[in-house]
């Protein structure tokens, strides 16, 4: 389980191949729904405590996803927040000179 910057300045929770944004929290419980509730339809919504260090109820999630799990899905978002990362402290200049032709 992992939390994952999203470029809204909000996060998604990354658990077992789906992302999960965050619905609401209080002061012991946060709240997720699937990221795939438009796309899928998906109704799956899981609790994990403030710190998200573990999910509250873990049976339900488990045979409800609509949709497969997407691990390409959560490496590109990753991938992607990296490179914006970097982007931001380092600006590498990547705009080579055409070449000249014949
Ligand atoms: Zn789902």
């Amino acid at each position: 389980m992992e939390l994952i910057k999203t470029t809204r300045g909000g996060y998604k929770l990354c658990f077992e191949g789906y992302t999960y944004t965050k619905v609401k929290e209080n002061r012991i419980t946060k709240h997720w729904k699937c990221s795939g509730r438009h796309k899928y339809n998906c109704l799956v919504t899981i609790k994990t405590d403030v710190n998200v260090s573990r999910i509250l109820n873990e049976k339900k999630y488990d045979d409800a996803h609509t949709h497969c799990p997407d691990y390409v899905a959560i490496e590109a978002l990753k991938v992607r927040n990296s490179i914006k990362e970097d982007s931001r402290t380092n600006r590498p200049s990547v705009m080579a000179p055409p070449l000249a032709r014949g």
